[in-house]
């Protein structure tokens, strides 16, 4: 039907953004030593989206496992100071591999065990780094706008498999946008995919993308001149197909063997792009508008100062995190009873939504988007703007387990989040987009 196909402004940008020192990786709390080597570079990448008259919005991808709220809030307030961008209409999304450096304040109990100053000294040092990267990739991106036509299309991509429940829900769909200017040649291609970035393991202690480094690798490499971000969508309780494969018996030959599974999923996810790219897409004709709020998520009742210290005794992940809290506590802080959550959307006129959710969001929250919105027009997106744990679902949450709450012992909240969490996230969802979209 949509025969017209408007131009929006759009700029692309990447900034290189690996370290040339060894530094603590995040993702494996068993992995405590510092980088051994590059074996991929990683990498920021920006797509600015619309013209000066209309508000532009600004996506950054980042390879890494987690960026803290905090430095989201950072680097969007400088693009807003240098370019007049409103925090809604900036957004970073992580790709969550697990072989990039430790970032201040992401995921800080990850090793229950404080990290030695000298090397704390180089994560202080590659933070302040990254986000001046960030920045960069994000004016760069506003300063390279040209006309362009932008397309976007979804396609289907199954690697990814649900690691709490055998042949439990996974969500298979890959939302793509695409990017073409005046000259016909392709500029930028952003794909979304719910999986974990964990196809590298915590025996290994190298730099590198996992999948989602060497799908844009590939995608680039078959398409020149093209930048290609991958961001990921609600794939918490995800894994990668060959994480749960058999795996030889001498250790060199599975660092080998995950890596080869690493440029074969990614490979998988170009194909499917190439294909979507030879395929019909729906224009996109209107410059999307952003919105951004923070609901509060309130956190289960607390421990007591007695069962702190019962936990203290237990040792181990348990004695670090109640340690802390319990220091916090002898220090006269009060401790967190709710998590301040971002959530954001963008719409294209009518044409297409996406969301983003921050963190670590399990399958369900996009399957009942999915539902309660219309699936043809919605792009769920997670794992941006902030990192503070695991977001449950409210079915993950009552079974328990490691996405249950059990891992807020590596993120640093006090305990698991109270019953009502999901309901919390999803209203956020329905205040933010315009009823239009509903199904
Ligand atoms: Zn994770």
């Amino acid at each position: 039907m949509n025969h017209k196909h408007n131009t929006l402004e759009v700029g692309v940008a990447q900034v290189d953004i690996t370290p040339d020192y060894p530094i603590r990786l995040s993702g494996y709390g068993s992995r405590r030593t510092e980088s051994e080597g590059i074996i991929q570079r990683i990498w920021a990448k920006a797509l600015a989206i619309g013209s000066e008259t209309e508000e532009p919005v600004v996506v950054v991808t980042v390879e890494n496992c987690g960026l803290p709220d905090e430095l989201t809030e950072e680097i969007a307030h400088r693009v807003k100071q240098k370019t007049g961008l409103s925090r809604a209409h900036f957004v970073a999304c992580f790709t969550h591999t697990h072989s990039a450096p430790c970032l201040t304040n992401a995921a800080p109990f990850l090793f229950s065990s404080d990290i030695p100053p000298e090397q704390q000294e180089k994560i202080y040092r590659y933070t302040r780094q990254l986000g001046d990267w960030l920045e960069e990739a994000a004016l760069e991106a506003l300063t390279n706008r040209e006309p362009c036509q932008v397309q976007w299309s979804i396609g289907e991509l199954d690697f990814a498999k649900n690691r709490r429940t055998q042949g439990g829900p996974a969500e298979h769909s890959l939302p793509m946008l695409q990017v073409t200017g005046e000259d016909g040649a392709l500029r930028a291609v952003w794909a979304s995919y719910a999986c974990h970035c964990t196809t590298l393991a915590g025996t290994d202690n190298h730099i590198c993308g996992d999948w989602a480094g060497y799908a844009q690798e590939a995608i680039q490499e078959t398409n020149p001149g093209t930048t290609a971000l991958i961001s990921i969508g609600c794939g918490a309780d995800a894994n990668p197909a060959s994480r749960m494969m058999p795996m030889p018996d001498r250790q060199q030959e599975v660092f080998q063997t995950r890596l080869a599974y690493a440029k074969e999923h990614g490979e998988a996810l170009a194909q499917e792009v190439q294909r979507l790219l030879a395929s019909n897409a729906t224009p996109l004709s209107q410059t999307p508008t952003g919105s951004f709020e923070r609901v509060n998520l309130p956190f289960d009742t607390l421990p007591t100062p007695d069962e702190w210290k019962a936990r203290v005794a237990a040792g181990g992940a348990v004695g670090y995190h109640a340690q802390k809290h319990l220091e916090r506590l002898q220090r006269g802080e009060p401790l967190q009873t709710e998590l301040s959550y971002p959530v954001q959307t963008w719409t294209f006129g009518d044409e297409l939504a996406i969301v983003f959710l921050a963190s670590e969001v399990v399958v369900d929250y996009s399957l009942r988007l999915k539902h309660e919105f219309d699936a043809a027009r919605l792009w769920v997106g997670a794992y941006a703007n902030a990192f503070p744990g695991y977001i449950p679902s409210e079915r993950v949450l009552a079974e328990g387990g490691y996405e249950g709450g059990d891992a807020m012992l590596y993120f640093g909240p006090p305990t698991r989040f109270a019953p009502g969490v999901e309901q919390l996230v999803v209203d956020a969802v329905h205040r933010l987009l315009p009823a239009e979209f509903l199904q």
